[in-house]
């Protein structure tokens, strides 16, 4: 593939400059091996013929066969258009064209016999069809069979460059390729019961039948993710053979103080579980790369604050990092309040920390009088130097860009251990993908006691209701959120609805205390309003999504979500866990916009449905594709797939995760000559990309 990657397309005939600038402006399609791997998205049969007199309803896109019976244009300047008549003998349609028309009109004439291809509409009772494809039909020529369309943009189409033309130059291409080199080793194509890589190409663009193109697109989604697979647990088997970590052998005198005299509720038998398996992680001397996956409220920050006692109990020192300032200040609060009792010292380090205590922060890092730092990305500035760091916990992580992991990862001669925490539960191909060089542990249980949150939608027109509820629940001494949307569109209008929320808040409920929190506000100004909120001087808070993460008010057993439709699924779920937390009976409430498609009520009704994280992610993952998932943003690989898709195709990347793991047991470094084929192909497939496994 490597040749084909180096021939410019501007020499494929029917290419040249001009073309070959707007491929690769409008489609990314520089060589002829983008062009090869630019695959059509969907497949349209032309195999068959359909009679005018039989079309009804909703038409797909259809063949006709018949002739012209006349033509004529409309209009002047911009508003010319082309009408004709077309008839097969059943009927006729109206055909319309609004541009090119005197072009049109040269090339098509009465009388001959034309195959017209198209989505006819249904206009006033009658059917049309604008633009479409017009085919001389040819004495014997056979009938086209599954046609590919591609996607194109619409700078692309205003220039007549269109799906078909995309088709042709493919055409061009694959009549070209006397040659094209395999990229699987025979063995595994053997094994797999694979198509060849010249068939599946020529199959994905030209499908000779429905099920060569089944086997052409497993064949290359199959490939593709096998690669994808190989690259991660190549690294991540070198880097185990080679990185060595530090080796906390003993559990050590803090865990042992605080497990057995200071524990404030028992642990649950999946935070046991976690715990045994950071332990256990933690003194083979290999780094530890470790996904913490839990939903909201599993008891994440507990299991965290124990992790970093054995690091203490070994003499190294503990790093939280939190995606917002709001967060970090309250793991502190937490963690201080348990690591007082048995001794560790505990510091804050985030932006609005004062220059003073932040040079003592600083100084008490370096000579090692301090265990653990909590913070904001203001941990992993330059001048933060520790004496020898020891395990970083990384919060919610989706936040923290990949670029900022690697620079906490160099802050040793030695890496640390890194427990990476997730709240988003993430789908399990996603996972293998994105973290798949990352052992994962799983918190699959909530503390005892909690009840499940009730999740209800409702609409502009039950807001009475709702706020007679409210009122109900703030009677019994509960705390309530209302949170509304931030659309970074328009941050002023998104205030000003937050403000008239907050108005209408304060109106209806004079006697209770309202708190009022969002991004904008000073960090100062926004720590106090939530301090409100935590100690409990504030009944409710009115709020943009800033407290999405980590906020924990146990006594809080409502949350209102207002335009809920305009959330992800993610984040819904999200917002749901701050309440829920405490032993009461605790309700969502999405408050909806009535006009809403099917599409946007159905993705809420998944909200009202399940409480489960992870049917709510999978769910989430299908309806807006991995690349829009949080977490995959900043990874990059999710976006990059040509044909799989990470929320239909799990299967075959299990199979494909299988096939990679058994020849790298085998052949880590890919030296033996079977498999000289892969190691070539994952130079040319991933030099390029940063390495992410030394990353994550
Ligand atoms: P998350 O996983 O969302 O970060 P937290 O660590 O904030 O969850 O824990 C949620 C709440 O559950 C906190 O109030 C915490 O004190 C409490 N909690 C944690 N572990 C347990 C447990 N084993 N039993 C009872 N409550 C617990
Ligand atoms: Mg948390």
């Amino acid at each position: 593939m490597n040749n084909l990657a180096r021939l410019d397309i501007k020499f494929l005939s029917g290419v040249g400059p001009k073309r070959a600038e707007l491929l690769s402006k409008q489609l990314d399609i520089r060589s002829y091996y983008d062009l090869l791997y630019y695959f059509p998205f969907r497949y349209i049969d032309r195999s068959t013929i359909y009679k005018i007199a039989n079309l009804q309803g909703d038409v797909p896109y259809v063949q006709l066969k018949g002739r012209f019976v006349s033509f004529a244009a409309h209009g002047e300047g911009a508003r010319r258009r082309l009408h004709a008549l077309f008839s097969d003998g059943t009927g006729s349609i109206e055909v319309v064209w609004f541009n090119r028309v005197k072009q049109i009109q040269e090339s098509y004439h009465i009388g001959v016999e034309y195959i017209l291809f198209g989505k006819p509409t249904l206009f006033n009772g009658r059917y049309s069809l604008a633009h479409p494809e017009v085919d001389i039909l040819k004495p014997n020529s056979e009938l086209k069979g599954l046609q590919g369309v591609y996607n194109i943009t619409e700078i692309l189409k205003n220039r007549s460059f269109t799906s078909r033309t995309i088709q042709q130059l493919v055409d061009n291409l694959l009549s070209t390729l006397n040659r094209v080199e395999e990229t699987l080793p025979a063995w595994l194509i053997e094994k797999y019961h694979l198509m060849g890589i010249k068939d599946a190409l020529f199959n994905i663009h030209r499908p000779l039948s429905l099920e060569t193109l089944d086997k052409a697109k497993f064949r290359l989604k199959f490939e593709e993710l096998f690669y994808l697979q190989l690259n991660i647990l190549r690294y991540s088997k070198l880097r185990s053979l080679n990185i060595s970590g530090f080796k906390f052998n003993v559990v050590g005198e803090q865990f042992n103080d605080f497990y057995n005299n200071f524990l404030p509720f028992p642990l649950t038998n999946a935070q046991k579980r976690v715990i045994k398996e950071i332990r256990l992680n933690m003194k083979t001397g290999k780094q530890m790369n470790r996904l913490l996956q839990g939903d909201v409220g599993s008891g994440k920050t507990l299991v965290a604050f124990m992790s970093i006692l054995i690091a203490i109990g070994n003499g190294y020192q503990g790093c939280i990092m939190a995606p917002t300032e709001i967060l970090a200040t309250q793991h502190y609060h937490s963690i201080k309040e348990m690591s007082e009792k048995i001794g560790v010292k505990v510091a804050l380090l985030t932006g609005s920390v004062k220059k003073k205590d932040r040079v003592e922060i600083h100084q008490s890092l370096r000579d090692g009088s301090l265990n653990v730092l909590i913070g904001t990305h203001a941990v992993i500035e330059d001048e933060v130097v520790f004496k020898n760091l020891g395990l970083v916990v990384i919060d919610e992580q989706h936040r923290f860009g990949v670029a900022q992991r690697a620079k906490l990862w160099q802050k040793n001669s030695t890496p640390p251990h890194v427990l990476v925490m997730t709240a988003t539960p993430i789908p399990r191909t996603l996972a293998m993908t994105v973290y798949g060089d990352l052992d994962i542990s799983v918190i699959d249980e909530l503390p005892p006691g909690r009840k499940p949150v009730q999740t209800l939608l409702r609409y502009d027109s039950h807001r009475e209701k709702v706020n007679t509820f409210i009122g109900m629940q703030l009677k019994e001494g509960r705390q309530v959120y209302i949170v509304y949307p931030l659309i970074n569109e328009s941050e002023n209008m998104d205030l000003k609805n937050l403000e008239e929320g907050y108005s209408y808040i304060c109106e209806k409920f004079p006697k209770r205390k309202v708190c009022f929190v969002h991004g904008k506000m000073k960090p100062a100004e926004k720590e106090y309003q939530m301090q409100q909120f935590v100690s409990g001087n504030a009944d409710i808070m009115v709020a943009t999504t800033v407290i999405e993460v980590g906020v924990n008010v146990p006594n809080a057993s409502v949350m209102i979500i207002e335009n809920a439709e305009r959330f992800g699924l993610s984040q819904l779920h999200q917002l749901r866990g701050r309440v829920g937390r405490g032993a009461d009976q605790s309700y969502c409430i999405l408050m909806s916009n009535p006009k809403i498609t099917t599409d946007t009520r159905k993705r809420l009704e998944i909200m009202t449905d399940t409480n489960d994280g992870f049917v709510v992610a999978e769910a989430d993952m299908k309806m807006r594709g991995p690349g829009d998932m949080e977490g995959t943003q900043q990874s990059g690989i999710a976006f990059d797939l040509k044909i799989s898709n990470l929320s239909t195709d799990g299967q075959i990347l299990q199979l494909s995760r299988d096939a990679a793991s058994e020849i790298i047991v085998k052949d880590t470094t890919l030296d033996t000559p079977n498999n000289r084929i892969l190691k070539e192909q994952l130079k040319f497939l991933f030099e390029k990309t940063v390495n992410w496994s030394l990353i994550s």
